[in-house]
């Protein structure tokens, strides 16, 4: 193990925490996994790169790591809460296919979007629908234990029988909403407003297409037992990290934590590990208002994968992070310059184990400080600039790129004039798209704003009678 202390923020105190596992030397992780009913689109991809990073960074400080996924291929509703209906059912009705035809395409398109970002893929990785029995067997539990109730045609957690149930920092009042709303479908079958669905039977989702037979009455699972249960089984009752996005908190991660701790009557999970939204300038970006941007999207625009994964190390997993298309040009200017100057490293000289260690430990040092990606970013920087041989350096950026990812040993090749202008490309396009809208809504001045800023950037732009185009200026 390298000698590297670790501090995480913890979601449950609300504290930068020393990171102390329960079984010395070894981690148990768990990770929320996509609801499959859609592309993941690039803020879903954010929270999995620096989780991806979380896991890789205590492998290189020596930490044996376990870590768990599950696959949401039923229960998530259309809200957070108990209302709305399946995802699953929708996006299957969306396309005219099954159900598990969309959760299949969707579960391989992701794990293809995770395999270009260098997202290793969790040790386990678990659908809900492979579950149904360890679900049943955690609700018959809890209700022999009087902390669920049988109401209507469903099974609710009752959350009165808790000590205390916001035991997770609790979000502004409207996320508050999500999970106790009764406006769009009253539920008159809850004790307590705050109750959630353990099982779904005879209930307002006629067309439900999965279902299996339970004691209470053919039905399905609702989305949080999935997580308390599939964590268990495959990390015990005893969990060190857990992690999803921010919005996960409230209800999901609540109600993870109400369950799970109510079955097994101990403290369940030590540190909850939250990835702050990726965000565009209209709001966090969302599956379920149907505008988002996907990895191909990117691709398509001739943006590399690592350019994005690049995009997201540069900031804090804590903070919120705006997309622009402006911000990824730069990054991918970075990268290139940063792939070019490692390639130029030579391959003389002798290895220098002193300046091996005192730099391995630095980078170390950087992330385990509630995994600082953009000050590890700035020690492989840094280390570039040493007085020491080549070889070294290469060295560690091979080491350093365990966790980083971004292949930066890969050989990197000459781009072609045009793959490099593509990111260029796109940008200007969107910029001809907005100006045209401007026009549409007669706001001339926004129209000749967004010319003049192409114009400062080098670009002309022509109206023709087959539309808008552009030349670079002379
Ligand atoms: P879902 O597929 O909706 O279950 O979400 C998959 C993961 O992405 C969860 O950990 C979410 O908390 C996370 N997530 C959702 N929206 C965003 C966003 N805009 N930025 C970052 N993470 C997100
Ligand atoms: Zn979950």
């Amino acid at each position: 193990m390298l000698d590297v202390k670790t501090s995480l923020y913890n979601t449950l105190t609300k504290k930068i925490e020393e990171f102390v596992p329960n079984e010395k030397g070894k981690v148990g992780m768990y990770t929320c996994g996509p609801t499959v009913y859609h592309f993941a689109h690039i803020g879903n991809l954010r929270s999995y790169i620096m989780e991806d990073v979380l896991e890789k960074y205590l492998r290189y400080v020596g930490y044996d790591v376990k870590r768990v996924m599950n696959i949401t291929d039923v229960g998530h509703l259309t809200s957070d809460g108990d209302t709305g209906e399946d995802k699953m059912l929708a996006g299957a009705r969306r396309e005219h296919k099954s159900v598990m035809d969309i959760a299949r395409f969707y579960t391989d398109a992701f794990m293809e979007d995770c395999r270009k970002l260098g997202i290793k893929k969790p040790d386990v990785v678990e659908p809900a629908t492979n579950c149904i029995p360890d679900f049943i067997h955690m609700i018959e539990v809890l209700l022999e234990k009087g902390y669920a109730y049988v109401s209507g045609d469903n099974v609710y957690f009752d959350t009165s029988k808790l000590d205390q149930y916001y035991v997770l920092s609790v979000q502004k009042e409207e996320d508050l909403k999500v999970g106790v709303r009764s406006d769009v479908d009253e539920d008159t079958n809850k004790r307590n407003k705050t109750d959630f669905v353990l099982w779904f039977t005879k209930s307002k989702f006629e067309n439900q297409e999965m279902k299996w037979d339970s004691p209470w009455g053919t039905g399905y699972p609702g989305w949080h037992i999935e997580c308390s249960s599939i964590s268990m089984k495959h990390l015990g009752e005893y969990m060190d990290i857990h992690c999803g996005g921010v919005d996960n908190i409230f209800p999901h991660h609540t109600n993870e934590i109400a369950q799970s701790e109510s079955y097994t009557g101990h403290k369940w999970c030590n540190y909850w590990f939250h990835i702050n939204h990726l965000n565009t300038k209209s709001g966090k970006m969302s599956k379920s208002k149907g505008e988002f941007l996907t990895l191909s999207l990117l691709e398509e625009k001739g943006y590399d994968p690592m350019v994005y994964r690049l995009f997201c190390l540069l900031s804090h997993y804590r903070k919120p992070l705006e997309f622009s298309w402006e911000a990824l040009d730069n990054v991918a200017v970075t990268y290139e310059k940063l792939c070019k100057r490692i390639q130029n490293l030579s391959e003389n000289g002798e290895e220098e184990e002193e300046a091996f260690d005192e730099w391995e430990k630095k980078f170390a040092v950087a992330l385990g400080n509630d995994i600082n990606t953009s000050s590890a970013i700035t020690v492989l920087y840094d280390m570039l600039k040493g007085d020491f041989s080549d070889i070294t350096k290469r060295k560690l950026v091979a080491r350093f790129d365990e966790v980083l990812s971004l292949n930066l040993t890969g050989v990197f090749e000459e781009k072609p004039e045009e793959e490099l202008d593509a990111g260029l490309t796109a940008y200007i396009e969107q910029k001809i798209g907005e100006r045209k809208e401007a026009k549409k809504e007669k706001n001339f001045a926004r129209a000749d704003e967004i010319r003049d800023e192409l114009l400062a950037k080098g670009i002309v732009l022509k109206d023709t009678r087959e539309g808008t185009i552009w030349e670079k200026a002379e």
